[in-house]
């Protein structure tokens, strides 16, 4: 699971724990090539594709389409982008047309609910409501069938799954860490965060699937969750804010 990637300095309002520079993103896929290459979920899921290793990009970013697809293509990859339709062509995220020729080359163009309103803060009217509007939104937009969900900050209200089947979707694709199910029949699916603390050590030890190193991550998103769980989402969001702040200075 990756965010945006950027080329030198950071820009501006954009999360540099989540941001990856393009040089290690290529590196990432050169050492990717290597076990056998990436797909996308959708491929993977629906289309019979084989390969070891799924790429997905959450929030879409101007830089998915500006570093990432350029990337993906000439290694002969294809991810999936999780786009929030309420932010498409909004200043620093891809525009339609970009998200469009992305989908005509054979990327994923999937849903990351309407807005980035986190899924557990909305009633269920309202989640039914916005995951239906997603859906269809983006089908309409970029002309290709939307079948997975990837929920905002990975939270998942109870009953998603219920909901998100009746709002046309088959997949939801978290944020917990995980390898890749045995079955494509298993609704929810587990992601690996790709963070700029991930070296390429871990990088390695994650997509050859190495268990030890896989459980060391499921640890530590279960008590960061738990942490999550205390404060409520907006004090832990500022208290990670001010984390970042301080490793900064
Ligand atoms: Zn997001």
């Amino acid at each position: 699971m990756y965010h945006a990637l950027s080329r030198g300095q950071v820009p501006p309002g954009q999360d540099p724990h989540y941001t990856l520079d393009e040089a290690r993103f290529r590196e990432q896929l050169r050492l990717v090539a290597e076990v056998g290459g990436a797909c996308s979920a959708y491929g993977w899921l629906h289309d019979g594709e084989r390969r070891p290793v799924v790429l997905t990009f959450d929030d879409g970013h101007a830089s998915n389409y500006r570093l990432a697809f350029p990337a993906l293509v000439e290694h002969g990859m294809r991810a999936d982008f999780f786009v929030n339709p309420g932010n498409i062509g909004k200043p620093g995220f891809a525009t339609w047309a970009q998200l469009r020729e992305m989908g005509a080359a054979g990327m994923s163009i999937q849903s990351h609910g309407y807005d980035h309103v986190y899924l557990t803060s909305l009633g269920r009217d309202a989640l039914r409501e916005r995951l239906h509007a997603a859906r269809i939104t983006i089908e309409d937009g970029i002309g290709s069938a939307v079948t997975l969900l990837a929920p905002p900050g990975g939270r998942m209200p109870t009953g998603l799954v219920g909901i998100a089947r009746q709002c046309g979707y088959r997949h939801v694709l978290s944020s917990r860490p995980g390898r890749l199910p045995a079955s494509r029949g298993t609704t929810v699916l587990p992601r690996l965060a790709i963070t700029t603390a991930i070296d390429a050590h871990r990088f390695h030890a994650w997509i050859h699937g190495q268990r030890t190193s896989i459980l060391r991550e499921q640890l530590r998103y279960g008590s960061l969750s738990l942490v999550k769980g205390i404060l409520g989402d907006s004090r832990y969001e500022r208290a990670r804010m001010l984390a970042l702040a301080g490793r900064r200075s």
